[in-house]
């Protein structure tokens, strides 16, 4: 496929493009540029880090992506289980080590993502390319449509939960510190590592990478895989996303039931998805219940396609890919 050649070859024209329309985010574009340059010298670091830091950063990575799946993701933004005080804390905290912005702001913008994918109003339409979709949105200016279809949503349960008030009023400083400093300190105080070392390590490599497994849930889980639950959206069924998001890459089936606590049709034994062990050991303890599944509005999906089938209706045609309409904006 000539779609990714011609994907980076658009970058510089789109670029020159967006910015004499005045349509650069300059503080979000300077900042990401900065992590990415920050995360290069992180990666010279690796090698001079000791087995542990190395082992740390591994564990930093699923404990900031359960910050994100399991917390602003399948609590906050879907609301698909409920957890007590302890768990929602410790999830909070998981989220500032992924940096990614607050728990509110996260969640506004994905509960506008679902409502409105692969639409103008889609902050990370994947209808403009898998850069954009990826992380090119984050370097543009909001589309008006995005900032209406934020302001028509509702977030009052948000703000009725302090845990998420808390983060908010100390964002972006309390997830800095999580992000760069806090492994830094724990690595150099447990098992003596130079502070820098763990800093760029831990820290900084280990966020960028952690960004990009997110920021494969927006691109590669919008634009490859199968669609079995719903043959005409974008969002499909990736494997790969799966491994490197904790569990979140079973998208076609998530977008078609997005209040579906597990986000994936299958157990843990068939599809992989630490997120979902993850709320079902805090629900053994007790500390998480209601726990939501879509499996029985599945089952009646499915009946009514095999009718379709006999009745000889054909099925649904799945639109147009980004590459198929050769147009990248
Ligand atoms: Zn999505
Ligand atoms: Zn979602």
């Amino acid at each position: 496929m000539d779609f990714s050649a011609e994907m980076f070859k658009s970058i510089p024209s789109l670029v020159r493009r967006h910015y004499k329309a005045g349509e650069l985010n300059w503080p979000m574009g300077i900042y990401i540029s900065l992590v990415h340059v920050v995360a290069a010298v992180g990666l010279t670091y690796v090698p001079s880090a000791s087995s542990k830091t190395l082992l740390f950063s591994l564990v930093l990575w699923w404990i900031s992506g359960l910050g994100i799946t399991a917390g602003v993701h399948r609590l906050w933004s879907h609301r698909s289980y409920e957890a007590n005080f302890i768990v929602r804390t410790w999830l909070m905290l998981a989220n500032s080590i992924a940096n990614q912005g607050s728990i509110y702001h996260w969640a506004r913008d994905h509960r506008v993502h679902h409502k409105h994918s692969e639409t103008e109003a889609d902050p990370h339409d994947a209808t403009r390319g898998f850069f954009f979709a990826h992380m090119g949105w984050l370097f543009l200016k909001k589309e008006e449509a995005v900032i209406v279809a934020g302001r028509e949503l509702n977030f009052d349960d948000l703000k009725a939960d302090p845990v998420v008030m808390f983060q908010k009023k100390l964002d972006p400083w309390f997830a800095l510190y999580m992000c760069y400093v806090m492994p830094a300190q724990v690595a150099s105080y447990f098992w003596g590592e130079d502070f820098w070392t763990a800093f760029f390590v831990a820290g900084a490599f280990r966020y960028c990478v952690v960004l990009h497994f997110t920021w494969l849930v927006n691109s590669a889980a919008h634009l490859y895989g199968d669609h079995p639950y719903d043959p005409l959206s974008y969002p499909a069924e990736n494997t790969i996303v799966s491994l490197c998001a904790v569990g979140e890459g079973w998208h076609n089936w998530h977008h078609k039931y997005p209040y579906d606590y597990a986000a994936s049709e299958f157990g843990v034994t068939s599809q992989f998805n630490p997120t979902k062990m993850f709320i079902d050991m805090c629900a053994f303890f007790g500390m998480v219940w209601g726990r939501k599944r879509a499996t029985k509005a599945w089952a009646l999906g499915k009946a009514r396609r095999e009718r379709d089938e006999k009745a000889g209706i054909p099925p649904p045609v799945a639109p147009p890919r980004p590459w198929e309409k050769k147009k990248l904006v």
